[in-house]
């Protein structure tokens, strides 16, 4: 079993109830009692596209997928929520974006682990700590010192579990 962390964001179509399907779906990739998920948070967008607001969260769970078939298993409940791969950082129903995997390093045309981006994003790092605030990541960093009061201050809570 490895321990994994999916961050979920979501800015179209009733972005709530979309995190609240992608839970669901991802609790059942889940071992039994071990899926737990953030408050959920709004945020601003990231890049130049003129969008809604995001509606983000994470989950924590303890899968026996392999990193390939959770990846599988994120982009097949991204499609069954209907996402569409149009712009770059564009509107979206649902993102899941695997975080980490256990300790794991992978670098795979299709899987980056962990996630390049979650040691700078706000919508990844509050949420993340809320349900991990201990985390260590591969490289030895620990995600408390990567978190401060401004990065909070990013993010406005829209949903307690
Ligand atoms: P960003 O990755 O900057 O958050 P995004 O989530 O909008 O942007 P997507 O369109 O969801 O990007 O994914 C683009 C590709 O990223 C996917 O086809 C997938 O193969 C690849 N990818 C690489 N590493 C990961 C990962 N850790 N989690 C999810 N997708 C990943
Ligand atoms: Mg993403
Ligand atoms: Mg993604």
């Amino acid at each position: 079993m490895a321990q994994v962390y999916v961050a979920l964001g979501a800015n179209l179509a009733d972005p709530i109830s979309q995190l609240d399907n992608a839970c669901k779906a991802l609790l059942s990739l889940a071992a039994a009692d071990s899926f737990s998920v953030s408050p959920y948070y709004r945020s601003a967008p990231m890049g130049d596209v003129e969008q809604p607001d995001y509606v983000n969260a994470v989950a924590g769970f303890k899968t026996s997928l392999s990193p390939i078939d959770l990846l599988d298993a994120l982009q097949s409940i991204e499609n069954q929520q209907g996402r569409l791969r149009e712009l770059r950082w564009g509107p979206r129903t649902l993102d899941l974006d695997l975080l980490l995997y256990d300790d794991q390093c992978i670098d795979s045309p299709r899987l980056v682990v962990p996630h390049y981006g979650m040691r700078e994003r706000s919508f990844v790092l509050v949420p993340l700590s809320d349900i991990a605030a201990d985390l260590i990541l591969p490289d030895g960093t620990a995600l408390s010192s990567l978190l401060n009061d401004a990065l909070r201050a990013e993010l406005v809570i829209a949903q307690t579990p």
